[in-house]
C-alpha cells in the first residue's frame, strides 16, 4: 500500500462486527482463565497482554502503523519524544559505553545524551554533521555502540547525509540511530538510506494538532546484533530478569524492539497513555495532506521573507542556494517540513518586536502543528546558553523559528508582512 493509504487502514483492523475506528483500551490489566498462561506471559513464551506498562492493544496498532509507513519490522510507542531517544541508546548503551552524535540535534536530546546519559555513565562525542568521512572518523572508540542524529535538525534545519553517516556507523559495526520527527515518514525513510533505527517525537507533525505529547521508536530490522555479540551483550547473551532467554535467538528481527519493551518498559515505564495513542492515530489518517500543505505553505513563507528589505537572511532547506539544499533533494523529494528559520537587519531586538505584533501566528514552545507559530530560541528555548554557544548549536541570537501551519498562505502572509512593516 501506499503511505496515504496505510495512515488510513493500516494499524487496527477490525472484524466483523468490531468498532470501526480504533477502540481506546482503557485497562491497566488483561483478563486470563488460567494461572499457568499467565505464567508463560510473564517468561516471554508466548505473546499476549498483561499489563499496560509493558503493552497495550491501542498503542500496539498505532506503532504497528508507524512502523509499515518507516518499513520496519517492529515499534513501539513511548511517553514522550525524549523517552523515545532515551530507550533507543540505552537499549545499546550500559555504562562504559560511547556515543557518537551530531551537534545539531534538538537541545532536548543534546541534554539527554551529554548531560543525563554521562551520568548514567555513557560517554558521548558531539561532531560536525557536515564535516567529511576521514574528519568523523577519529570520533569513533573501540566503545562505541551507536550513532545518533536528526533527518532535519530541529531547528537548525541542518539536513543529515545519511548515507554517510549509515556508511561510517556500518563500517566500526554500529547502528546509525535517526530521529526524523521533522521530516516524517511521509517526506523521508531513513531506512532507504542505511539508517537502522527511528525514533519520533509524535508530539509533532504526526500527533499535529498540539494534543498529545508521545514518542516512537521503530526498528528495520536490517542490524545483526548476533554478529557482534561482544558489543552488544544485553541482545546477544542471556537476560537474567527473564531466566536467562537470549534476545536474538528468541526474536531474531524482532530483538532490539522485544528487549526494549521487556526490559527498559517493564523497568522504567515510560508508556503511551492509550488514550494519547488514539488521538496520535487520528492525527496519522491525515499526516499525508497536512505534510504537503505544511512544505507548500513554508516554501511560499520562505520565498516572501527572502525577498523582504527588513529580513537579513532566510533558512529554508527548499530555498535554492541554501547550504542543505541538494542533499534534500535527495533525501526529500516531495518537501522537507515546515519549520523556517529567518533573522531580521534589526537583529535579536527586532524580532520581538515583530513577534509581539503577530496577530494570528503565536508564540509558543511548540512547533510542527496545524498553527502557525513562533519562537525565539535565544530568549526561550535556549535561554540558559550565551551568544557563544548558540554559535555552537546553530542557533543563531537573532533567529526566529517559524512553524508554518495549514491556514490559507494568503492569511500567513498578510500576518507577516503587517508584522514587519
Ligand atoms: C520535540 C522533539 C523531541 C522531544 O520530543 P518530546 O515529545 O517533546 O519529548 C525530540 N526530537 C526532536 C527532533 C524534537 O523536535
Amino acid at each position: 500500500m501506499k503511505k496515504e493509504t496505510i495512515c488510513i487502514q493500516s494499524g487496527w483492523k477490525p472484524k466483523n462486527g468490531e468498532a470501526r475506528v480504533l477502540p481506546i483500551y482503557q485497562s491497566t490489566t488483561f483478563k486470563y482463565e488460567s494461572s499457568e498462561q499467565m505464567g508463560r506471559l510473564f517468561d516471554l513464551e508466548e505473546s499476549g497482554y498483561f499489563y499496560t506498562r509493558l503493552q497495550n492493544p491501542t498503542n500496539d496498532f498505532v506503532a504497528q502503523k508507524i512502523c509499515e509507513l518507516e518499513g520496519g519490522v517492529a515499534a513501539m510507542l513511548t511517553s514522550s519524544g525524549q523517552a523515545a531517544n532515551h530507550y533507543a541508546v540505552f537499549n545499546i548503551c550500559e555504562a562504559g559505553d560511547h556515543v557518537v552524535m551530531s551537534s545539531t540535534v534538538y537541545g532536548g536530546s543534546f541534554n539527554l545524551i551529554t548531560c543525563t546519559m554521562k551520568k548514567m555513565g555513557i560517554e558521548c562525542t558531539v561532531v560536525d554533521p557536515d564535516a567529511p568521512a576521514q574528519e568523523l572518523e577519529k570520533a569513533f572508540r573501540d566503545n562505541t555502540k551507536c550513532v545518533f542524529a536528526e533527518t532535519i535538525a530541529n531547528p537548525a534545519l541542518v539536513v543529515l547525509d545519511i548515507e554517510k553517516f549509515a556508511k561510517l556507523a556500518h563500517t566500526h559495526q554500529v547502528p546509525l540511530i535517526v530521529d526524523n520527527t521533522f521530516a516524517t515518514p511521509i517526506n523521508c525513510n531513513p531506512f532507504m538510506w542505511g539508517a537502522d533505527i527511528v525514533t519520533h517525537s509524535t508530539t509533532k507533525y504526526m500527533d499535529g494538532h498540539a494534543m498529545a505529547v508521545g514518542g516512537c521508536i521503530v526498528d528495520s530490522g536490517n542490524f545483526d546484533w548476533a554478529a557482534y555479540p561482544e558489543k552488544f551483550p544485553g541482545l546477544c547473551t542471556p537476560d537474567e530478569s527473564y531466566h536467562g532467554i537470549v534476545y536474538t535467538e528468541k526474536f531474531g528481527k524482532a530483538a532490539y524492539i522485544t528487549k526494549a519493551t521487556s526490559q527498559l518498559m517493564r523497568d522504567l515505564g515510560s508508556i503511551q497513555s492509550p488514550q494519547n495513542a488514539f488521538l496520535l492515530n487520528v492525527g496519522l489518517e491525515t499526516l499525508p495532506l497536512r505534510m504537503e500543505r505544511h512544505c507548500y505553505n513554508a516554501q511560499k513563507c520562505a520565498e516572501f521573507l527572502q525577498s523582504h528589505e527588513k529580513v537579513a537572511w532566510v533558512n529554508y532547506p527548499g530555498l535554492p542556494g541554501n547550504k542543505y539544499y541538494e542533499l534534500a533533494k535527495k533525501y526529500m523529494p516531495n518537501g522537507t517540513c515546515g519549520v523556517i528559520s529567518f533573522g531580521l537587519k534589526g537583529g535579536r531586538e527586532a524580532a520581538a518586536k515583530m513577534m509581539d505584533r503577530l496577530e494570528m501566528a503565536a508564540i509558543v514552545t511548540h512547533v510542527a502543528d496545524a498553527r502557525t507559530s513562533v519562537l525565539h530560541p535565544a530568549s526561550h528555548t535556549h535561554r540558559q546558553m550565551n551568544d557563544e554557544q548558540l554559535k555552537e548549536a546553530g542557533v543563531a541570537p537573532d533567529l526566529i523559528r517559524l512553524s508554518v501551519g495549514i491556514e490559507h498562505i494568503d492569511d500567513i502572509i498578510a500576518d507577516l508582512s503587517q508584522s514587519l512593516a
